[in-house]
């Protein structure tokens, strides 16, 4: 079949193959980057769309406006507000399925063929499927433990002159990492300085285990004259509720929010209005705090229980920055004492003993690190990890 060009751009991703063996039985798995399926608040969710059937049915079930149902973009800017994010209104957001469609939503309204768009460098994969998708040309931006480096972020901002800047500045896919304060502050700066519009994503930012991060980059720019109108910011219910639901958002600058309502529109009119209403509701009964502190309580003691195994069956074979919240312990084989330093090949000989995990080469859109991988904590007991890491450790 004579498919459109920009197919040409893009590849399935190197890591599906991997997923297919998966089904194996006895497999542990830490490759998804799935939240787990057990933490749902079904009894909650289930009354939310009892109500929102009984007392709307009109509007769950028909039709709704673009920008999203009105009780939901309330109900969303009050979360959003409640987090530090200062006054938002609910126009000032749009409801999208899923922050993937708001990212698509950037591609379409933002890149045209050629375009730069600056990237951590790793990021999450179908970013950069999607950006490419759209004909971005994509510059990595190195990152350390402390989120992406802001003096190379601006050299690279000097000489590439992105269209945009695109960041997951708080437990970020794949690495897990928490941006510090002083760098997200620095970024605003920047994006100001060189009038450059910053993307924050921020499915995870909830997802903390002992202490809350810095303020997002949303909630920073009263801080930085000018840098609001540079910002944008999306949210999802995703790995805090359910990625079922398809509900995410995005705050902007009016005008980009219009023009990404334009596209929404061709694209499919508007979210699930019964997700919406379902959600709306979720958020209106006062369930989200008892919901975070749970699902944050069970993900820290995975992720500690992780931590902890690595240390001390992989010891210097791996090295690592122990995560402080979100789903994922980001990793780099050292080579130390002979051992693997490869992670296509480590990945390989994991599942042969068992184990599952995602090698990382694929998250960065260039120069790839051929040592990393990416361990999800989220959906395995604390149990199955040390049995897992166990495995880990026999495959090295
Ligand atoms: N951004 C990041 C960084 C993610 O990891 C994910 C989900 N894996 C998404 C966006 C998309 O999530 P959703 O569409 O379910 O909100």
């Amino acid at each position: 079949m004579a498919f459109a060009d920009r197919l040409n751009k893009v590849e399935t991703s190197a890591i599906r193959e991997l997923f297919k063996l998966l089904g194996q039985p006895g497999i542990i798995s830490f490759a998804g980057g799935f939240p787990d399926s057990a933490l749902f608040d079904v009894e909650g969710i289930s009354e939310a769309s009892h109500k929102a059937l009984n007392t709307q049915p009109g509007a769950a079930l028909q039709y709704g406006a673009t920008e999203g149902f009105e009780p939901l973009r309330e109900s969303l800017a009050r979360f959003m507000a409640g987090k530090g994010a200062g006054e938002v209104a609910a126009s000032d957001l749009i409801v999208t399925t899923g922050s993937q469609q708001a990212l698509d939503l950037l591609g379409k309204t933002l890149i045209g063929p050629g375009d730069k768009v600056i990237v951590e460098g790793p990021t999450f994969l179908a970013t950069i499927q999607c950006f490419r998708l759209y004909g971005a040309e994509l510059v990595s931006a190195p990152i350390d433990g402390d989120g992406v480096q802001t003096d190379r972020l601006e050299q690279l901002m000097v000489e590439h002159k992105p269209k945009f800047v695109y960041l997951i500045p708080t437990f970020g896919n794949p690495s897990g990492a928490m941006l510090s304060a002083e760098r997200r502050k620095r970024i605003l700066e920047l994006a100001v300085a060189h009038n450059t519009i910053i993307v924050e994503d921020d499915p995870y930012g909830d997802l903390y285990f002992d202490a809350p991060p810095p303020p997002s980059l949303l909630a920073l720019s009263a801080q930085v004259p000018g840098s609001r109108d540079l910002l944008v910011h999306c949210g999802s219910l995703s790995k805090v509720l359910s990625p079922g639901l398809r509900i995410g958002w995005m705050i902007g600058p009016a005008e980009l929010l219009a023009k990404a309502t334009m596209c929404k529109q061709f694209s499919d009119a508007h979210t699930s209005t019964f997700a919406q209403a379902t959600a709306a509701h979720y958020l209106q009964a006062g369930h989200m705090p008892a919901t975070l502190e749970k699902v944050r309580k069970v993900y820290a003691g995975r992720a500690q229980a992780m931590g902890d195994a690595l240390r001390r069956e992989l010891g210097s074979a791996v090295s690592f920055v122990q995560p402080q919240g979100g789903l994922f312990v980001w990793a780099r084989l050292t080579g130390a004492g002979g051992s693997l330093q490869d992670g296509h090949v480590y990945a390989r000989q994991a599942i042969a003993q068992g184990v599952a995990f995602v090698p990382g080469a694929p998250f960065y859109c260039s120069q790839p690190d051929p040592a990393t991988f990416r361990l999800s904590f989220a959906t395995a007991s604390e149990e199955k990890i040390l049995e897992g890491v166990s495995r880990l450790a026999r495959a090295l």
